[in-house]
Parts: structure tokens; sequence; C-alpha cells
């Protein structure tokens, strides 16, 4: 990140906060969390382990596929519904 995230102004390596606005540069680490935060709430894997930690998991992973449903372009649902419709077709005519 070479500008600073609050307001955009260029930094320098060398300062900590930015002289512009004065707020902290986040540091190596913290950027790590944030990353790792937002891995865990948006990677499957993530999303799976909260459905698991969930004390109502039925519950928890329908929540989780309303949201899934719901991030999905109307392409994505025509997309979808195109391969389930393929291989429906496909199952039948091998039957
Ligand atoms: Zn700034």
């Amino acid at each position: 990140m070479n500008n600073c995230p609050s307001c955009g102004h260029e930094r320098s390596k060398t300062e900590t906060r930015c002289p512009e606005c004065g707020v902290f540069y986040p540091t190596i680490a913290e950027l790590i969390a944030e990353e790792e935060a937002y891995e865990a709430a948006h990677s499957l894997r993530g999303r799976w382990q909260k459905i698991l930690d969930a004390p109502d998991r039925k519950h928890a992973l329908l929540a989780e596929l309303k949201q899934w449903w719901a991030g999905l372009s109307i392409k994505g649902k025509f997309s979808l519904f195109v391969i389930f419709v393929f291989v429906f077709a496909l199952i039948v005519t091998v039957l």
C-alpha cells in the first residue's frame, strides 16, 4: 500500500502515520490479521467452520445457503440452472 488508507495521501516507507490526516498506517501484522479475518469470513472452509461451530447447524447452513444465493447474480443463477438441466438431461438419456 503506497497511499494513506484514510485520505489517499502518498505515504513514505519510513513514516508510521499520515502527515496529512494523522491516521496511523496499519502495520504488516494488522494487514495479515485483516486478511485472515476476511479469508475466514469469505472462504469456503471458513464458512464451513462457521456452520460446524454454530449451535444450530441446520439453521446456520440454511442461512449460509440463503446468503450465497442472494450473492449470486441473475447470470450466475441462470448458469446454475443450465448446469442442472444439462445434468438432468444426461441422466435421463443414460437411464
Ligand atoms: Zn491520510
